[in-house]
């Protein structure tokens, strides 16, 4: 068995890039939008605190000052990215972004939506903030645009679920993507490697329950520590290490070939952060982790969905 022909790119893995590439018939870009939401793991609804290596800012993109309106982030993003995408996807970034009445929403997604070359929505959100109203909402988007839904999870153990602070368990997972799926949504699942107490087995076994579920999409990233999270100061105490890029590369190609080969890798490395990073130094280098990662499978003789005894190489949207 070789790689599948249809990811058309020259990667051990099928990417986002080609993916999109491959649907469209042309690149499209992700424009990270902040619009003023919260997290409820945050703000007491949940928990306060949050996910313990969470910095407060949602994500590095928590805008300083007056926040800009959609229509003004998505205008300042298409400029930078001009030359290097004719089409956008409107990506809902910062904090939890289906947390508000479903009617705000639906004005800050069809603001996003109306500007031109805008042809999809990718919503970061949480398993436990995924109820009935924003699904119907979601599912009538993605009739007329391309939708997806990005729930983080992290890891499928849930001691490490309850460890790290996350505020929900596995089965909320499960059900959250029970309940998004069949309703022509794609739905991107957000894991960690290097999770305090996460075992080789762990990571495995979060990679594989994955794999077994009607998800189109992931995002992989190491475990940071940052300056002024919880998880920051466990590592400043020297209570935790961080993982080595070495067993990190190992690792992601281990997941990466128990994944179908028709999910989609939109990432393999955490970004940015920059001014408020502190461990793995290895990590910063986004470019080296990538071909490490492409590179290891390479010398395995491997791929993505080599080891997942799977038949079907043909995309199934
Ligand atoms: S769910 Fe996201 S925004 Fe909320 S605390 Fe965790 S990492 Fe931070």
């Amino acid at each position: 068995m070789a790689k599948p022909d249809f990811w058309k790119n020259s990667k051990q893995y099928y990417d986002l890039k080609s993916y999109w590439r491959n649907l469209f018939g042309c690149n499209v870009h992700k424009l990270q939008i902040d619009a003023g939401f919260t997290c409820p793991n945050r703000d007491g609804r949940v928990a306060t605190g949050g996910c313990i290596y969470c910095d407060g800012r949602g994500s590095n993109l928590r805008q300083k000052g007056k926040l800009p309106s959609v229509t003004e982030q998505i205008s300042s993003g298409k400029k930078y990215y001009t030359k290097q995408a004719a089409k956008f996807i409107a990506y809902f970034q910062t904090f939890t972004n289906t947390y508000a009445p479903v009617e705000k929403l639906r004005i800050l997604y069809d603001e996003a939506l109306a500007q031109e070359d805008v042809i999809g929505l990718s919503i970061g959100t949480r398993p436990d903030c995924v109820g009935f109203d924003v699904i119907e909402l979601l599912s009538g988007y993605a009739k007329k645009y391309h939708v997806w839904v990005e729930l983080g999870l992290q890891s499928s153990n849930d001691k490490t679920l309850q460890f790290i602070n996350r505020g929900h368990n596995f089965q909320q997972f499960i059900d959250a993507v029970n309940s998004l799926a069949g309703r022509g949504l794609n739905i991107c699942v957000h894991i960690i490697i290097g999770l305090p107490g996460e075992s080789e087995k762990d990571v495995l076994t979060t990679a594989r329950t994955l794999a077994a579920l009607p998800i189109n999409g992931i995002k992989i990233h190491c475990l940071l520590a940052l300056e002024g999270t919880a998880l920051g100061e466990m590592y400043k105490k020297g209570s935790i290490s961080m993982i080595t890029k070495e067993k990190y590369v190992s690792l992601a190609a281990d997941v990466l070939e128990v994944l179908p080969p028709q999910t989609v890798i939109q990432r393999l490395t955490a970004d940015g952060y920059r001014d408020i990073f502190l461990a793995p130094n290895w990590a910063m280098n986004k470019l080296d982790v990538l071909n490490s990662i492409n590179k290891e499978l390479i010398r395995r003789d491997s791929y993505q969905g080599k080891n997942t005894g799977q038949v079907r190489i043909k995309p199934f949207y």
